[in-house]
Order: C-alpha cells, then structure tokens, then sequence
C-alpha cells in the first residue's frame, strides 16, 4: 500500500524550504483529487511551491502523480505522426484556429485538447462554437475516429483527463497561486502528455496581455516544460513571441473566426500569418515531416479544405454566416502621431467586458462581441481617426470598456523601433 502522509507535514516542508520525497507528491496529489487533503490545505501546499520554488525532479514528479491521477489516450493506432501546439494564453491569440487544419493539410494528425477563456484571455471553444452546429465534446472514441480520417481536431478536453489539474487550476486561480513556474509547467504538460501526443510546440507568450510578464522568466517557464515533455519522450519544442500587442486584428470570439479564415483563404494580418507558419513548420519538425511545405497548403486551399472537414466532423456548418454583435462604437486618435503601443491586456480587459470573455466559468459568452483594431502600432493616424471598432450585444456595456480601450492605445510623435514577434526558441 502506498506511504501515508499527514497533509500539515507535508505543507511545513515546502513552507521550510524543503524539497518534497516522491512519495509525498504521489501522496498528495492523489490525496488531493480524492478530497482527502482540504482545498485550504491544498491551497497553503500551492502558496508554499510558489514562495519556495520546486526542483527539477519534484516538478517532474508532480508532473507524472497529475497524469496519474486520470487517463492517459493511447494515440498509437493513429497512422499519421501526433503533433500538438499550447499556447500560454494571450489577447486575440487565435492561432489554433488556422494552425490545426494547416498542419492537418501537411500531412500530420493535430489532437488538439482546447479550452474556454476565463479573465482577458480567450478561450480557443468560444471561438469555435461562435460557428452554428459545431460541438466540442467528443468522447474518446470520437476524438481518436477524427483524428484518424481528417487529421485535426480541436475539442474539449474530457473529464478524465488529469482530473488533478482541473481541481487544483480552479483552488489556484481564486488562491494568488496561478503564476508559479513548477505549477503553471506542471499543469499544462501533465494534460499535453495525457492527450498522448508524439510531439508538442509551445507558444510561451511574453508581454502585458501573458501571464510572463518578461522574457527571463517566460525562459525559465520554458526550459522547464521542454525537459518535462522530453523526459516523458515528447519531442517538445518552445518558442517565446510577443504578447504586449495583440495579435491580429481581431479580439473576440466570431471575429476571430473571421480573421482565421482569411489567414486559411491566403491573406489575414501578417502577424498572424507569420506566427501560423512558424509554429505549423515547428509543429512538422518535431513530427517528422520536414518535406511539407505550410505556405504552399495555405495558399493551394488544402488548409482551407481541411478546416470545413475539420468543422463539418464535428456538426458545424463551415459556410454558415457567424453571429454579429448588436451595437459597434469607435474609438478614435487623440492627437496626431504615430501608434507607439496597443496595450493588449488592456485590450483583452476591454473585450472581455463588452462581453466576449466571462467572469465565472459558468458564465455564457457574447459571440459577437469584442474589439477590432483599425491601426497596428507603427501607423500614423491623425486626431479623430478611428483606431478601434467594440462590438457588443449590451449597449450598456461600453461605458467600462471605452476607457480601457482608449487608454491601451498610446501615440507618440514619431515611430516606435518595431518589436519582433518571434523572442526566442528553447529546444
Ligand atoms: N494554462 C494551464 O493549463 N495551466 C496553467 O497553470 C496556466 C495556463
């Protein structure tokens, strides 16, 4: 029978300083999902780890007692190379969206496990449900069925995997407790390994509208999960990219849709083409399949061509109009200038209160709602141009967001040094 613990004993370690034994970590985490250890324990333990840190080995080891704690899928039927992308999160990231079919298209099998947007940052099922008919739960059975005969999926992850995670994530987010690096690696490898993927591109995103506010712990984050994924024998890869300015043009739910399939129609902003390519050519890297070419499936309609299959799989009618938002307003430039900044959590905050994100996870979303960006920083403009469109369902709800929005946008005399979107790659 497995070691016992008492939970005080094990918080009193990390609380000193001290690295936890195995056996403590299988212990409580089990303990945990089970409901033997309280959330306020299990909150006290996740304060400590964030005041404390963890070493590579306990992370590695808390890694594998959360896959534990639920299924693991097993992908080995699936004829085609497994081949995943995360992305930490950030404002008008939309990039799963155009990527999976794409890097379906090239040749791969992309079983991407998704979720909905809690706080500024959308959540990748909003989006797609915004599309009439399309659903994001599949069973098992239904998701290794897709995987198989259109080669991209983009679900909702099921309950049973890393049920662990789902339970400490949400004692996290009320507890201050979301930004610890072991946690923050720990939770979203856990479920990326537990999906079963052959190999896995991570999009660690940097900036005000990311969880990484700088680039030197966006790195730490970084190497951490590469060496979990390795050691569990996912060729895992991470790129680090921008996330001060949103990305695209489009921040909301439907109208990143929109913007999505312009990028699979050939055109779409470039900061968002660029980024689609460089993770899809990261993505077949790590599969393998070095000869595919992602700007030639692009631009031959084969990305597109696997989205609708992609999106009829799951019920969803492609050439469906998306729902628009009732009432639009805009934002326009203070002075004359040049756009030196557009703060993207700023602009998330600001989508999310014209009602595209939620507040509790129960909440519903607005599919039209959200904001559309008119300039990108760089580009002159001259006092009462409009910068930003918000779209929203509920009149009464531009009142919180204008100012939010007028203030994320900053204008200078002359233009700003241009920021790349690529920062860093960690292998
Ligand atoms: N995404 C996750 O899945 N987990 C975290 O802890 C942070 C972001």
């Amino acid at each position: 029978m497995a070691e016992e613990f008492a939970a005080v004993d094990v918080i009193i370690a990390k609380r000193d300083g001290h690295a936890l034994s195995d056996a403590q970590i299988d212990w409580v985490v089990d303990a945990y999902t089970k409901g033997v250890v309280a959330d306020e324990q299990m909150s006290a333990l996740a304060m400590a780890i964030l005041l404390r840190g963890m070493a590579p080995g306990e992370i590695a080891r808390w890694t594998a007692a959360m896959i534990a704690s639920g299924e693991r899928l097993d992908l080995s039927a699936i004829t085609r190379p497994t081949t995943d992308k995360h992305s930490t999160g950030g404002v008008g990231d939309k990039i799963t969206l155009p990527l999976t079919p794409l890097v379906a298209a090239c040749g791969a099998a992309v079983p991407q496990l998704s979720g909905r947007g809690l706080g500024h940052t959308g959540g990748t099922l909003d989006k797609l449900e915004s599309i009439p008919g399309w659903r994001a739960t599949l069973s098992n059975d239904e998701f290794k069925r897709q995987l198989q005969e259109v080669g991209a999926v983009i679900c909702a992850a099921g309950e049973g995997l890393a049920p662990a995670d789902r339970k400490l994530y949400a004692l996290r987010d009320v507890t201050g407790t979301v930004e610890a690096i072991p946690l923050i690696a720990s939770s979203i490898m856990s479920k990326k390994i537990a999906e079963g993927t052959g190999a896995l591109v991570l999009d660690v995103k940097v900036g005000s509208g990311a969880f990484m506010k700088d680039l030197a712990t966006a790195q730490e984050l970084a190497r951490t999960m590469v060496e979990l994924g390795k050691a569990s024998g996912v060729r895992t890869v991470a790129l680090l990219t921008d996330m001060s300015t949103p990305l695209g043009l489009a921040v909301g739910n439907a109208v990143e849709v929109e913007e999505s399939l312009a990028v699979l129609q050939g055109g779409g902003p470039a900061d968002v083409v660029e980024l689609t390519l460089a993770l899809a050519r990261e993505m077949l890297d790590a599969a393998g399949l070095t000869g595919a070419d992602p700007a030639k499936a692009l631009e031959s309609g084969a990305a597109m061509d696997s989205w609708r299959a992609m999106i009829r799989a799951q019920g969803g009618d492609p050439g469906a109009a998306l729902p628009q938002a009732r009432h639009a307003e805009t934002v326009t430039a203070s002075e004359d200038g040049v756009v030196a900044a557009i703060d993207a959590y700023d602009i998330g905050v600001a989508a999310w209160r014209l009602g595209a994100g939620r507040a509790r996870k129960e909440d519903p979303v607005s599919f039209g709602a959200g904001v559309l960006l008119k300039v990108r920083p760089g580009d002159r403009v001259s006092r009462g141009q409009a910068v930003l469109e918000l779209r929203t369902d509920d009149e009464s709800r531009f009142a919180g967001a204008r100012d939010l929005a007028e203030g994320a946008i900053r204008i200078a005399p002359a233009a700003p040094a241009p920021t790349p979107l690529l920062l860093d790659r960690i292998a």
